[in-house]
């Protein structure tokens, strides 16, 4: 095993919901940056690991985040990128634009992201954010931006929530699969978890969806779109 298993609590889901010393390490390791504002580990590998981080929907300094659930396993998420560049999220618009029955289940989804990001911010105690009212994230309601946004939802909700999310997990079956344990290798598990920025931009639209970046780190021209 590349990374010490930490046994879920299956009786206890709210427990296991709160991200550990542990899982905050993983997280840094996943994504090569330290994590801020990370108040839940909404979905979880069969391994205990991470496979999804919930943000805050404000910031530690006050800004307003509307992407709550930021997938972090690099397998699903290369896996995903794949999906990207062959052109799926083309094909998933044109289909939102023709199919009604679609366009209206990826509507509730955007629908059930927003109330998701609510419950998060009651439980860990931010109360509501006004500021990114109606605002999810991925192209959301109406069009496909971000597919790792998507299966971020997905893998937080379950399956029957976001439909294109769905889709994408099915299309990344031959890399990555809910049943089994892809962790073994897939991060560096050597050393001090990452202590600044060390990750080129990231791959879901903000470098910055988990954590800004590190202080010490001098701007390397990935400072992203900003929020
Ligand atoms: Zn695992």
């Amino acid at each position: 095993m590349a990374a010490p298993v930490e046994e879920n609590t299956a009786t206890a889901p709210e427990m296991s919901r709160q991200p550990s010393a542990h899982d905050l390490d993983v997280l840094s390791r996943q994504l090569g940056r330290p994590v801020r504002d990370v108040v839940e580990i909404p979905a979880r590998c069969i391994c205990g690991n991470p496979l999804v981080a919930a943000t805050a929907p404000r910031l530690g300094n006050g800004t307003p985040f509307p992407t709550t659930f930021y997938l972090t396993h690099p397998v699903i998420t290369s896996a995903v990128s794949r999906l990207e560049a062959a052109g799926v999220m083309n094909d998933m618009n044109g289909r939102l634009a023709a199919d009604e029955t679609l366009a209206a289940a990826y509507r509730s989804a955007h629908e059930d992201y927003l109330a998701a990001r609510a419950a998060i911010g009651e439980r860990s105690g931010i109360g509501a954010v006004p500021e990114i009212d109606g605002i999810s994230a991925g192209g959301m309601p109406a069009r496909v931006k971000c597919l790792h946004v998507l299966v971020g939802h997905s893998l937080a909700a379950g399956p029957g929530v976001n439909p294109l999310g769905d889709e994408a997990i099915a299309a990344i079956s031959e890399w990555w699969t809910a049943e089994r344990c892809y962790c073994d290798g897939a991060w560096d598990t050597a050393g001090e978890a990452p202590s600044r920025d060390l990750s080129r931009h990231g791959p879901q639209g903000l470098p910055e969806i988990v954590g800004r970046p590190a202080p010490v780190r001098k701007a390397a021209g990935t400072a992203g779109a900003g929020l």
